[in-house]
């Protein structure tokens, strides 16, 4: 049985605003970070914009590994590339796009506290409330009866790939991949989107045998 998980669609009007958010707490809480720490990939972007609504300079990498491909989780989360600058006696705040097992955040939060930081706080966009680790700050909360696989502009078009994938395997053909998206996991995208996955995914015909 294909499995598509309910889905919500980001926008980049919606990042914005989060980001937003985010900036406005951590000032009202009078806790600029001298350092940001981005977790890649998903906390990329968040974290770009964060240095400028907050004009932090300082933006350093941490590669977290946990959800293989789109609505996945490849066991557990595991810090696979180190801190690409050195947070010792930094103000760093950890960010990332979403805590929904919370076990990537926490395990970078842990890693940069190995690192002698003077203080760590950490951001996430959204924040499902079944996570085992709250950020410090977050803009949004996702009931844990509500879960969602969301699409963030930034993860469209790789999610989009694996998804259309998926549902060309239950009825093949742009359209039918498009009315099954649309059923099943409540995102509605535009053919011509479809029609630029298909140049490099198959949509039209069923998966063969694995
Ligand atoms: P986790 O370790 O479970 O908190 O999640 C690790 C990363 O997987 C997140 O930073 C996201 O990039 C991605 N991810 C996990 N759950 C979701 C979700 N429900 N929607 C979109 N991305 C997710």
């Amino acid at each position: 049985m294909v499995d598509l998980p309910r889905c919500r669609q980001a926008t980049w009007g919606d990042a914005d605003r989060w980001a937003g958010r985010i900036a406005e707490r951590v000032r009202a809480a009078d806790a600029i970070p001298q350092t940001i720490v981005a977790l890649t990939r998903g906390g990329w972007v968040p974290a770009r914009l964060l240095c400028d609504l907050l004009g932090v300079h300082r933006l350093v990498s941490l590669r977290a590994q946990h959800w293989g491909v789109t609505a996945t989780p490849s066991g557990k989360a595991e810090l696979t590339e180190g801190l690409s600058g050195s947070v010792a006696d930094q103000r760093v705040l950890v960010v990332d796009d979403i805590t929904d097992t919370g076990e990537s955040l926490s395990l970078a939060v842990e890693h940069v506290r190995a690192g002698h930081p003077s203080r760590v706080e950490s951001a996430a966009f959204l924040h499902i409330a079944h996570s085992t680790f709250v950020p410090t700050y977050y803009a949004e909360e996702i009931p844990r009866t509500a879960w969602v696989w969301v699409v963030f502009p930034w993860n469209y078009w790789e999610d989009l790939s694996t998804l259309a994938a998926r549902a060309a395997a239950i009825t093949p053909g742009i359209d039918a991949v498009r009315a099954t998206l649309r059923e099943r996991s409540g995102l509605d995208v535009p053919r011509a989107d479809l029609e630029r996955v298909a140049a490099h995914t198959p949509l039209d015909r069923p998966k063969g045998p694995a």
